[in-house]
């Protein structure tokens, strides 16, 4: 397995080749601002940037670098709901459910929304409109996928088809899934460089972004908040919880109702021409409907696969993910055997337990948390409505909005069962694909 990585390995994002997390000219925090954001991923500057360019003054609260976090390391895959409900465990959005239509239906405007603000501001982050195949695990899930495809292009105007196995072979070079389901409404782009436009975007319009600022305590002061900081405090009218998958002990309430899990990635060489155009010939990223997905796609400039999934629950070296997210890349694309490593990497999403994102009010301070494995289009969405709401401009709440945000009482925010719950999961999906395999035969 050693073979796989090539000489110039290195443990990190591919993406930061584009865009590298800085700490470089640190901004002093402000005394005063009428909104402190407590975490610099998608989902604070989204927040800040509504907020500043409805004129009200606000400051970002980073605890590392900035885009030390999820937001620059992700897959860039970008959807509009079509992943919404979907939790650890696989489970679905009950799509009977009085809530389903609404978040579907949120899941599209956050589409809409992601479209429109790489236009507005002009973000130079390798935007396509190539949609998404999702492919089936077993027959059954085939069959599963076939059912939601209404209510998707009812709710949110997905966009979706059915592309029965026979013709599998026009989204993907392998005849790994019993077909699936491609959702025309779906993109992928350079999540670091989508994530430098916001950065800049919320710079150009005077927000103060803060750099190794990590926040130790929020207490009512006045009529609002002190927010304490490693490096200085600022007073604050309202403050946002935007930490998802890294939500610590400031907001302990909070941290027991997620859970980390980590995702992890690499990416190959480049190869050689005519097998990358090969490989996913629409370009469009791709998952599939296991409990525990694979999603991967080629780079922006169409070299590299950018192959990724959850070998392991939790963060682990990039020596162990890399040569089982191999294995897996190769399930798939058996030429894709040769093919060396150059970058691996891991991050932190946050999955709640009803598999639901949530935004909401907590001990008087905002929050928007949950991506469940996908939040490009969103978190960056639910920061905008955080905004609108404290701004008192949303004509209504978002369906993300509820004073329900489940918790267990033998969960407190310590994750320790994930390695077991991640083997145990893995299993359920072998298992499926036997029975599914003997059941279509
Ligand atoms: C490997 C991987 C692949 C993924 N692939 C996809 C994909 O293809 N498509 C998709 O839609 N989604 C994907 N996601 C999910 C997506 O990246 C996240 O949903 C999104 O980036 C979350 O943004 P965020 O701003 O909420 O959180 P983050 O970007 O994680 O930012 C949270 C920030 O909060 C900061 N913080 C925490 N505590 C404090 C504190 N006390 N004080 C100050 N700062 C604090 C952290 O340092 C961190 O920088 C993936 C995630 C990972 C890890």
């Amino acid at each position: 397995m050693a073979g796989i990585f090539h000489r110039d390995f290195q443990a990190k994002p591919y993406w930061w080749e584009a865009y590298q997390p800085t700490a470089q000219d640190p901004v002093e925090i402000p005394a005063r601002a009428r909104v402190a954001i407590v975490g610099g991923g998608y989902a604070g500057l989204s927040t800040a940037l509504e907020l500043a360019r409805n004129g009200a003054d606000c400051v970002v609260l980073e605890a590392a670098e900035l885009g030390f976090g999820a937001s620059t390391r992700n897959g860039g895959a970008v959807s509009g709901g079509v992943n919404i409900g979907k939790g650890f465990s696989g489970k679905k959005l009950d799509q009977d459910s009085s809530r389903a239509a609404a978040m579907l239906a949120d899941g599209a405007d956050a589409f809409g929304l992601i479209e429109r603000l790489i236009a507005e501001e002009g973000i130079d982050c390798h935007w396509k409109k190539t949609g998404r195949f999702v492919g089936a695990w077993t027959p059954a899930h085939y069959a599963a996928q076939q059912k939601s495809v209404a209510l998707l292009n009812g709710a949110a105007k997905s966009d979706a088809v059915m592309v029965p196995r026979a013709r599998q072979r026009e989204e993907i070079a392998s005849d790994y899934y019993f077909g699936g389901m491609v959702v025309e409404r779906a993109a992928n782009l350079h999540p670091a460089l989508y994530y430098k436009g916001l950065l800049d975007a919320a710079r150009r319009r005077g927000v103060a972004v803060c750099v190794l600022a990590n926040v130790e305590h929020v207490t009512p002061h006045d009529s609002g908040f002190l927010v304490r900081t490693t490096r200085g405090a600022v007073q604050a009218d309202e403050v946002v919880i935007a930490t998802n998958g890294y939500t610590g002990d400031l907001t302990p309430n909070l941290k027991r109702r997620v859970v980390p899990i980590a995702s992890h990635i690499i990416a190959t060489e480049d190869l050689p021409e005519d097998l990358a155009r090969s490989l996913i010939p629409k370009q469009r990223t791709l998952s599939d409907t296991r409990r525990v997905l694979n999603y991967y796609r080629m780079s922006p400039d169409g070299k590299r696969m950018i192959f990724g999934g959850r070998p392991r629950f939790t963060q682990v070296d990039a020596k162990t993910s890399a040569p089982l997210l191999h294995r897996m890349m190769t399930d798939r694309f058996p030429q894709l055997r040769d093919a060396r490593v150059t970058h691996a990497w891991t991050g932190n999403t946050a999955f709640t337990l009803d598999a639901l994102p949530h935004m909401g009010r907590d001990d008087g301070m905002h929050y928007l948390l949950g991506c469940n494995g996908s939040g490009v289009a969103v978190m960056t969405y639910m920061g905008w409505q955080t905004a609108r709401k404290i701004l008192g401009l949303a004509n209504q709440p978002s369906a993300f909005d509820s004073e329900e945000f489940p918790d267990h009482p033998l969960y407190s925010g310590n994750p320790w069962f994930l390695p077991a719950l991640g083997s145990w999961y893995r299993l359920r999906d072998r298992l499926d694909r036997t029975i599914g395999n003997i059941g279509a035969v």
